[in-house]
């Protein structure tokens, strides 16, 4: 059943209100945000930083407090679910949900599997009962080993050792997509390299077979800034209905594209990614349009920064009469970046959720260290993110 529209503020909308988009920061926040984005913007710093940051933490030089107390801060909910809370409540204040994303990276044995399996079901424990907590989210390779991933997207045979891991990595899934059915809670899983991407999309469209016959509770994500995925989601599309499920489906343009290109010249494949961003856009936008046109058929999350693509799905929602409050439409930002598009958004009535990445401060390292190389300067300019709090310290006349 379409939701029909009901909402105002439908042809008002803004993404230049920085008032809005800042709202839920008091004055020593923006002052925060305002000299750590100054920092950022300067390249030769975010150049040197991770591996001056690396060489400290390994000597164990105290600088754990200064990351915590800065970009951590920012860009973090903190090191639990229980330290999230303050940053929950403050975005639920402003009308946009959180999604909580343990954000470790790089682990590579089992009992860490295990463990990360029972921190994204207390996510989804998390989640229950509370509106502000809309949608879960995990990548696969926090709970599977990288290594075994590519071997099975290379179709090699297993050893009888792997196929017990691969049974029991399965498993873990399985175990997270169950908890998150019988509770109603919608979990995304993250896309990630295209060399291990058939295997997880492969286990994703398993279990939204499983899980997805009334609503939508498995997410998979479709990076399109592959030159297959805009047509990989039209073909789950239609299996999904063949085989009478709903299709979950988080859109990203995808954050790969230098190490893709890097690996398919060195081993002499063609790019799996688009020749060019007009390209990428072309696709994503087309794939927005795609799911609007079967938004009964498929819930999706738009995981975008991209101010062309808010609008035009916004305006979508309009022209086709859809209820700006559908639960089968959300867009999705990062914690600490474009707030002038999720709270202007919020503020017009779309569901609206952001990542709150948490975990130790250690494990999350690769994760800050890849948002201060987005917000660098381009081509000498300030980046958006710091072009956007110049504006809003400026009406606040915080900072002469
Ligand atoms: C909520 C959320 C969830 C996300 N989840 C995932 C995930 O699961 N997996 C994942 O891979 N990424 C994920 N991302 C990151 C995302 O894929 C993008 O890297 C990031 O959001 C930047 O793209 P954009 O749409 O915001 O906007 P833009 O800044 O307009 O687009 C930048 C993107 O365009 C593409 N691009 C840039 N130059 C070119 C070029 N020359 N040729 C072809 N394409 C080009 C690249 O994908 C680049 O990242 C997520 C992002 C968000 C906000």
């Amino acid at each position: 059943m379409v939701h029909r529209l009901t909402n105002m503020n439908q042809n008002n909308l803004s993404f230049e209100d920085t008032e809005i988009a800042f709202r839920h920061c008091s004055d020593a926040d923006l002052k925060r945000a305002y000299w750590l984005f100054r920092v950022i913007n300067i390249n030769f710093l975010v150049k040197i930083g991770p591996p001056i940051t690396n060489f400290a933490m390994k000597l164990g030089l105290p600088i754990k407090g200064l990351i915590k107390a800065t970009i951590f801060k920012h860009f973090c909910g903190g090191e639990t679910i229980r330290e999230c809370e303050n940053t929950i409540r403050s975005l639920q204040q402003g009308n946009v949900g959180t999604i909580l994303d343990y954000s470790i990276e790089g682990q590579d044995d089992e009992l860490a599997f295990d463990n990360t399996r029972d921190e994204i079901v207390r996510t989804i424990k998390r989640a229950v009962k509370d509106k502000s907590i809309p949608i879960t989210v995990f990548k696969v390779t926090g709970t599977i080993r990288f290594g075994l991933l590519e071997k099975l997207d290379e179709g090699a045979a297993l050893t009888p050792a792997e196929q017990e891991e691969w049974q029991k990595a399965q498993d873990r899934v399985l175990s997270i997509c169950v908890k998150a059915h019988s509770v109603g809670i919608p979990v995304m899983m993250d896309a990630e390299e295209t060399w291990i991407q058939k295997t997880v999309d492969a286990l994703a469209m398993n279990m939204m077979q499983r899980f997805n016959k009334e609503k939508a509770i498995v997410y998979n994500t479709y990076q399109l800034y592959r030159h297959d995925k805009l047509q990989s989601l039209k073909d789950d599309h239609a299996s999904a209905q063949k085989n009478g499920f709903i299709l979950g489906a988080k859109l990203v343009r995808g954050a790969y594209m230098e190490k893709e290109r890097k690996r398919a010249e060195e081993k002499g494949y063609p790019s799996p990614i688009q020749p060019d961003k007009q390209s990428t856009d072309r696709d994503y936008d087309a794939a927005l349009a795609y799911c609007i046109d079967h938004i009964d058929q498929i819930a999706f999350v738009a995981g975008t920064h991209n101010e062309e693509s808010c609008r035009l799905l916004a305006e979508l929602l309009n022209k086709k009469g859809i209820d700006h409050k559908n639960p089968n439409v959300y867009f999705s930002q990062l914690l600490g970046m474009s707030d002038n598009l999720s709270f202007n958004l919020a503020n017009a009535d779309y569901n609206v959720a952001k990542y709150v990445p948490y975990g130790p401060i250690k494990a999350v390292l690769p994760y800050l260290f890849r948002r201060a190389q987005e917000n660098t300067a381009i081509a000498g300019q300030m980046s958006r993110e710091l072009s956007l709090i110049v504006k809003e310290v400026g009406r606040r006349r915080l900072v002469n």
